[in-house]
């Protein structure tokens, strides 16, 4: 059994998805703190910068940073954002490689004062606009065994990254580290693998070249544990196995580094999937012949890809229909209620079995979308409105709206 468990819906969850009449997204702030802890608890030592693209919400970020964590920020925004919420700014830093010279200049105002960096280019902007500063280089991965591989856009290979980090120190800058991002949801152990050797390939180098960094940062990819993939079945990610892998990771490019040497992480879904769910209900269901004349059902949902579910289109949610939970079943797509055709489940292989006598307004609850959901939620396409959120288990019981 898995020392980690959450895939399961927590009971405050359920209760304040139970007790809504409307629309809405609920995090179970009690939960995001649970698993931050039991993080801490698995990777010993290792610094939590929480990537708050994952959940820009005030009160998440607050909660986090009373627990000891930080942000992994990608824009002078967000920055200002998690200042705002209370996190301290030492426990801040700028994770994106790609940034203006006004966005480095208007960090570094802000006081960030550790920056990623993958190019010369930037390098020698972070000298100009922000002087002095910490510098970690991130290396690229393939992004095998991710249900989202990041392996363009980001990095440079190994040889490159000494390239990088010696061109940092003699322009001044302080070449602190190293980083990396396996992939979103990561399925595998094997990946991480793969990156504490390229790590350990680049630390070797830079010790030929003098170069002593100070931390290494494991970056984000932890999964969430409630997920299903388009087919339906479960994403049941060996956790406890990428835990092991990463802790004898830590202890080989320490022993690599021959020093000391610090780790940080930048859990993004790993921390917020599972504890937020959507109330949503049923717009309508339909049973429609195609053009090629076979019958299909079809469940339009009031939220979809354009207002909480932009993943859906990689992923399926697990979904509740309280007061349907006996009765004949019928295969069905499930959709979101815009006129775009990209806001559903893949009707070739995502059939989902819903209650055939589910009618308009309905109660529907969407599990394990807790990440990415506010972030990815588009201003009212079609006149379809950002979800309003409120928590679950606040002891005053009355929620916050959004
Ligand atoms: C988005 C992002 C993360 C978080 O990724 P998850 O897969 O959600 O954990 C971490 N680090 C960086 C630099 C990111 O851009």
């Amino acid at each position: 059994m898995s020392a980690v468990t959450g895939a399961d819906l927590s009971e405050p969850l359920a209760a304040a998805l139970a007790a809504a009449t409307d629309d809405r997204l609920v995090y179970d702030l009690a939960g995001i703190e649970d698993r931050h802890d039991t993080l801490r608890r698995e990777l010993p030592g290792v610094q939590v910068r929480f990537a708050m693209k994952a959940c820009p919400v005030d009160e998440v970020l607050a909660a986090l940073a009373r627990r000891g964590a930080g942000v992994d920020a990608a824009s002078p925004g967000e920055v200002e954002q998690a200042l705002r919420a209370g996190v301290p700014v030492g426990r801040a830093h700028y994770g994106n490689t790609v940034k203006s010279d006004r966005d480095i200049a208007d960090a570094y105002r802000l006081g960030i004062r550790t920056f990623a960096t993958d190019s010369v280019q930037d390098v020698a902007a972070l000298a100009v606009h922000a002087p002095g500063a910490r510098v970690f280089c991130r290396v690229a991965t393939g992004g095998a065994g991710a249900v989202w591989g990041l392996s363009n856009k980001f990095g440079c290979p190994p040889a490159d990254a000494v390239r990088v980090l010696a061109a940092a120190r003699d322009a001044g800058l302080v070449p602190a580290g190293l980083s990396v991002h396996v992939g979103s949801q990561q399925m595998t152990g094997e990946a991480w693998h793969g990156a504490v050797e390229d790590l350990g390939e680049v630390l070797r180098a830079l010790g030929r070249r003098g170069i002593r960094v100070d931390h290494v940062n494991l970056g984000g990819g932890l999964p969430a544990l409630g997920y299903r993939d388009r087919r339906g079945n479960p994403l049941d990610p060996p956790l406890d196995k990428i835990f092991a892998v990463i802790r004898e990771g830590m202890d080989e490019l320490r022993r690599i580094h021959g020093g000391p040497l610090e780790f940080v992480i930048e859990p993004g879904r790993h921390l917020v999937a599972d504890h937020g769910a959507i109330r949503a209900h049923v717009a309508r269901l339909t049973e429609r012949r195609t053009a090629d004349g076979t019958s299909q059902h079809w469940l339009y949902l009031s939220c979809g890809k354009f207002n909480g579910l932009y993943e859906m289109d990689a992923l399926q949610y697990r979904l509740v229909f309280p007061g349907h939970t006996d009765g004949p079943r019928v295969p069905a797509v499930v959709a979101g209620p815009t006129c775009d055709s990209d806001d559903a489940y893949s009707h070739e292989e995502g059939l989902v079995p819903v209650p055939k006598a589910l009618a308009s307004g309905d109660p529907v609850w969407v599990l394990s979308c807790g990440a990415y959901a506010t972030s990815y939620t588009t201003r009212g396409f079609n006149g379809f409105a950002p979800l309003p959120y409120t928590w679950a288990g606040r002891p005053d019981g009355t929620g916050a709206d959004g």
